[in-house]
């Protein structure tokens, strides 16, 4: 049995929820106790409330100054603050619990994944751009504060369940696996056509818009390897990615002597989330299982970088370290976003990512003095500028 007074950050999005999914299985299972201290979400007042209703959170928090009327009106006779807009966000992700599941997506979750990592609460991160954006930063915080950080995402999960954390120098080798996303069949000449609709389609994973987007363009396991150097301490070139269309295998660690452990479990990121709500605990849920003979067969491919540039171009910026890993997550934020608003072609996400690369080195843009959250948020604020000029460029020129 687990008790954890907890906070989420982003309740109202796919991960958000469906952390609050398993912890009403884990208390109907009697497996879990759960106080909520605060929730936060977007535009989406109703999910909002619903959660709030169910969960009697202290605050509830919508991002969006403009809808705390209507989070007011959604919560009224019940003693629950609401609250509106960034600043709130941050303060509630100050506030002391046991446990906090940061699932803001994009840039946009950096400040308050920034502030609970001072908390010394355990830290959920599934937001991964603020580990692209600020990783080893972040990273020490968390442990200057007495802190833990659990990785969220199901590939990192995977790596921190088999990897050796006292032993790192037993590792050779961190091996990536990626589904290839709903395009990875998709001949080069029929990708210029592809629509939202068809790249938020995902084979496998049910995910939010963004995240789909870059599972399409393979920008996603590009953040990941990003992500993956900085949470393991392992240079790019001891990563590795590898093509696994059934998504079975999450992610494998390498070791000195050859042996190679993985992590297995059908997609449903409610596992990597249980795995880092309880640890160093297990709850049990009613978790779909694995059938193997089911299965029959697990297959694996190399990635094709040349219809999938985005995943070089991480490598690249990882390799280049300092803030272009940063200037890689915002162009690619932007682009992806102008994707989904139809303003910019599916296969244009990675050339805008490669242009706003470019001209950013070429800018010698480099982090500033100071706090390094602070830092990182004006490399954004700067890079997305540019990628904005570079998508503005492409359509002119078209
Ligand atoms: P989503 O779009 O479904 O949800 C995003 C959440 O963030 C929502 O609650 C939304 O209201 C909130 N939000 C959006 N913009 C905001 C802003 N400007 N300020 C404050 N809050 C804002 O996204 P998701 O798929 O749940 O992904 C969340 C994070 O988890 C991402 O970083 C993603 O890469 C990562 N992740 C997701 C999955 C998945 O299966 N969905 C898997 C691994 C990692
Ligand atoms: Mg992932």
């Amino acid at each position: 049995m687990i008790r954890r007074r907890v906070t989420v950050l982003g309740s109202t999005g796919s991960v958000g929820a469906s952390t609050l999914d398993l912890m009403a299985q884990a208390e109907a299972t009697g497996t879990g106790v759960f106080e909520v201290e605060a929730l936060t979400g977007g535009a989406n007042i109703a999910k909002l409330a619903e959660q709030a209703r169910r969960w009697r959170p202290k605050l509830a928090v919508t991002a969006d100054p403009a809808r705390l009327d209507a989070l007011r009106d959604a919560l009224a006779g019940t003693d629950i603050a609401v609250a509106a807009g960034d600043a709130a966000i941050v303060e509630a992700a100050t506030r002391p619990v046991d446990w906090i599941m940061a699932a803001i997506v994009g840039a946009a979750g950096l400040k308050s994944a920034w502030a609970a990592a001072a908390t010394g609460a355990t830290l959920a991160l599934a937001n991964k751009e603020s580990l692209v954006c600020c990783g080893p930063a972040l990273i020490e915080r968390v442990k200057r504060a007495g802190g833990r950080l659990i990785p969220v995402d199901s590939e990192h999960s995977a790596i921190f369940q088999v990897f050796p954390a006292d032993a790192p120098e037993q590792v050779s080798r961190l091996i990536l696996t990626a589904s290839g996303g709903p395009f990875r069949q998709t001949p080069r000449d029929q990708m210029t056509g592809i629509t939202p609709e068809q790249a938020v389609a995902h084979p496998n994973w049910s995910m939010g818009a963004k995240i789909s987007v870059d599972s399409a363009t393979m920008a996603n396991k590009g953040l990941e390897m990003i992500e993956a150097a900085y949470l393991f301490d392992m240079p790019q070139e001891r990563i590795d990615v590898v093509v696994h269309p059934e998504s079975i295998i999450h992610s494998l660690v390498e070791y000195v002597d050859g042996s190679t452990l993985a992590q297995m479990g059908p997609p449903d990121m409610r596992t990597p989330i249980a795995c880092a709500l309880a640890w160093p605990d297990r709850i049990a849920w009613p978790a779909p299982r694995l059938d193997l003979a089911a299965l029959g067969r697990l297959t694996f491919e190399a990635p094709d970088l040349a219809r999938f540039p985005a995943l070089d171009l991480a490598r690249q910026a990882l390799k280049a370290g300092g803030a272009t890993p940063a200037v890689f997550n915002a162009a690619n934020e932007v682009a992806a976003f102008a994707f989904l608003d139809r303003k910019l072609a599916f296969l244009n996400i990675a050339a805008v990512v490669a242009e706003t690369l470019e001209r950013a080195t070429k800018a010698g843009m480099a982090f500033g003095s100071g706090d390094a959250c602070g830092a990182a948020l004006s490399v954004d604020a700067e890079t997305r500028r540019m990628a904005e000029t570079v998508i503005a460029g492409l359509a002119n020129a078209a």
